[in-house]
């Protein structure tokens, strides 16, 4: 019997599928057994999904499907928030799109250099990632045309108008096919009245697609520590060491507290780091690296910057300041809660910020719960929480042609680590970046600077 989450229930033909086996996607997410007949059939689609959800490949199936490989034109484009998601979404096309021959997609992301993106749309592409304001830019230069484009996607369209990117998408769609000529998908984890107009704008009988709830705010468990103001950052460091996640993301409200928080918690022998807007994005790049290779227990961020950041789900999320607006407050904690498991928010609230709980406990309709700091009990013993992993940066990445089998050769034939020891493999132009487990990490070091990676030499540091 063919089970219903299979995807050979699917108008795909046999290579698409056995690509998807290839992948180890056994069965259909729930998003995509709910989206891909649909979306199969060219029906316009408004999907209610959040990251982790397999939604990459329920957009990014269909827009394979309506593609011409043998028309060297761009016949998709996927327009999403940040830079992060539109680099894991080109990837995932990538992936997706092996079965077939040569489909060249090309991500169009503020932030990156200009020059390499116009010296690649010069030899042209069948699929364009990117974000609005970029993409709009090519569209102003006469760099990139969209006439050909057939499917339309809109990644995080919430978070999109959250960035204020609803004029740049306005200007973008003129440049576009008419509704009735193309495919318009849009997702989104929110379903607010400005999206609702952004689909009555571009889209042709959309279909709704929603699914039960995945994440309730119920697996969250909230805690909150009444602190006194000078005694907030040095619980923070208290409630890492008595609860030990493995990977935190803790909120400010201002850079400045980011700031001090990571000179705090670093002084306690914890492996912080900042994410604000005043970082470069070769820093921002390198920030969010280590957080997702798990060298890094702490991420600090303000709301600015961890807009549009694409993480998966963490062990815990820490409310170093309790956020003036409720919506804000349970956006941060649905950072946390991975899948089936539950989720741990700490919150710390000073008595000057009991207004702001009480507006928090009425949108989430349940009252805090509220535990003494007494209780939290260092469980270090000495030994302060530390990453599993670290990272290693190789001075050399693409443009050396370095792929990540290179790197894991080199580490497993040549300097004999086990697979186990090593974590992600982030590569980027210039520079891989490798997580090895932390009791390794001095050999993979030594043992890559004196050998080699693809017949040459490369410097390596540790980060
Ligand atoms: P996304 O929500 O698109 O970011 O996807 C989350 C992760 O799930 C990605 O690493 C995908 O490669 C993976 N994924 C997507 N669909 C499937 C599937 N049907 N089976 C297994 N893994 C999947």
């Amino acid at each position: 019997m063919v089970h219903p989450l299979d995807f050979s229930i699917l108008p795909l033909p046999a290579h698409v599928l056995a690509n998807l086996r290839q992948m180890g996607y056994a069965s259909m997410t729930p998003i995509q057994a709910a989206s891909l007949p649909l979306a199969l059939a060219g029906k316009d689609l408004i999907a209610q999904a959040q990251t982790g959800s397999g939604k990459t490949a329920a957009f990014s199936l269909p827009l394979l499907a309506n593609l011409n490989p043998r028309r060297l034109a761009v016949q998709a484009l996927v327009l999403c928030p940040s830079r992060e998601l539109a680099d894991q979404v080109t990837q995932e096309v990538r992936r997706l799109a092996r079965a077939e021959d040569n489909i060249k997609v090309l991500t169009l992301s503020g932030g990156a250099t200009m020059r390499p993106q116009l010296a690649s749309l010069e030899h042209g592409a069948h699929i364009a990632v990117g974000t609005p304001g970029r993409i709009l830019d090519h569209l102003e230069r006469g760099s990139l045309a969209l006439g050909a484009v057939n499917t339309w996607v809109l990644d995080e369209a919430d978070r999109m108008l959250d960035m204020g990117f609803a004029d740049d998408i306005a200007a973008v769609a003129r440049h576009l096919p008419p509704p009735a000529k193309r495919q318009t998908l849009l997702f989104s984890a929110t379903y607010p009245p400005n999206v609702a107009q952004l689909a009555a704008r571009y889209q042709r009988e959309p279909v709704m697609v929603v699914l039960a709830e995945q994440h309730s705010q119920q697996q969250i468990e909230q805690r909150f520590y009444e602190v006194a103001e000078d005694q907030r950052l040095h619980t923070v460091g208290l409630a890492l060491n008595h609860f030990r996640p493995d990977s935190t993301l803790a909120f400010c409200n201002t850079k400045q507290q980011c700031r001090d928080l990571v000179a705090v918690l670093q002084a306690q022998g914890l492996v912080a780091l900042a994410l604000h807007g005043d970082l470069e994005q070769r820093e921002r790049d390198q920030v969010l690296v280590r957080f997702a290779q798990r060298s890094c227990s702490v991420l600090v961020a303000t709301d600015v910057a961890a807009r549009g950041l694409d993480i998966a789900k963490l062990e815990a999320v820490i409310n170093v300041d309790v956020s003036p607006e409720a919506e804000v407050h349970v956006h941060r904690s649905g950072r946390t809660g991975r899948a089936g498991e539950q989720g741990l928010v700490i919150n710390l609230a000073s008595l000057d910020d009991m207004g702001r709980v009480g507006r928090i406990e009425q949108q989430m309709g349940r009252e805090s719960r509220w535990y003494p700091v007494a209780d939290l009990i260092d469980r270090s013993h000495g030994q302060p929480l530390q990453p599993t992993m670290v990272s290693l940066q190789i001075l050399g990445g693409r443009k050396e042609k370095i792929r990540r089998g290179d790197v894991l050769g080199a580490l497993t034939k040549d300097i004999g680590l086990q697979g186990g020891d090593i974590g992600r493999i982030d590569l980027n132009d210039f520079s891989t970046y490798v997580a090895v487990r932390a009791e390794v990490a001095e050999q993979a070091l030594r043992g890559l600077n004196a050998g080699k990676v693809k017949g040459r030499s490369v410097k390596v540091r540790r980060l």
